[in-house]
């Protein structure tokens, strides 16, 4: 699937699934979208939380596309990053249940793994959410700046 694609199809999925804070997709364009998303730089994002990332369940995608909006956006505050990883579990959690019956294991496992990816980027995370944001949107408001 193609940038574009996977990006439009993952703005569905949020309003299919109702996530929270899905509104925040609302304020980039395509374009925008598609440097924001996995396009955090390495200084911002180390390289082991992108690994921890690309291992998530694919059903998680859209989970993660809100997360690195919201990471693209940190404020640096110690609420936000906490409230940022909490609500990866819950709309984790809102995607398995949505998308596997409780009689499917999956659901289980999406399920810990949002509750385990959320956890890691709480205890780990602080200094990426702290570090400036080197997406390519980010650099040219900073180039714009100079
Ligand atoms: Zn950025």
């Amino acid at each position: 699937m193609n940038r574009l694609k996977e990006i439009k199809e993952l703005k569905r999925l949020s309003e299919e699934f109702q996530l929270e804070n899905r509104e925040i997709i609302g304020k980039y364009n395509m374009q925008e979208l598609c440097s924001i998303y996995n396009g955090i730089g390495p200084d911002a994002f180390p390289e082991w939380l992108r690994n921890a990332i690309s291992a998530l369940h694919p059903s998680l995608a859209v989970v993660a596309f809100i997360h690195d909006i919201e990471w693209h956006e940190s404020d640096q505050s110690r609420e936000k990053f906490a409230a940022s990883n909490d609500r990866f579990k819950r709309n984790g959690y809102a995607v398995a249940k949505a998308q596997f019956g409780w009689y499917n294991p999956r659901r289980w496992i999406v399920m810990n793994q949002a509750r385990r990816f959320g956890n890691v980027c709480q205890l780990f995370g602080w200094s990426a959410w702290t570090s400036s944001c080197e997406c390519a949107v980010c650099r040219k408001k900073k180039e714009g700046a100079k």
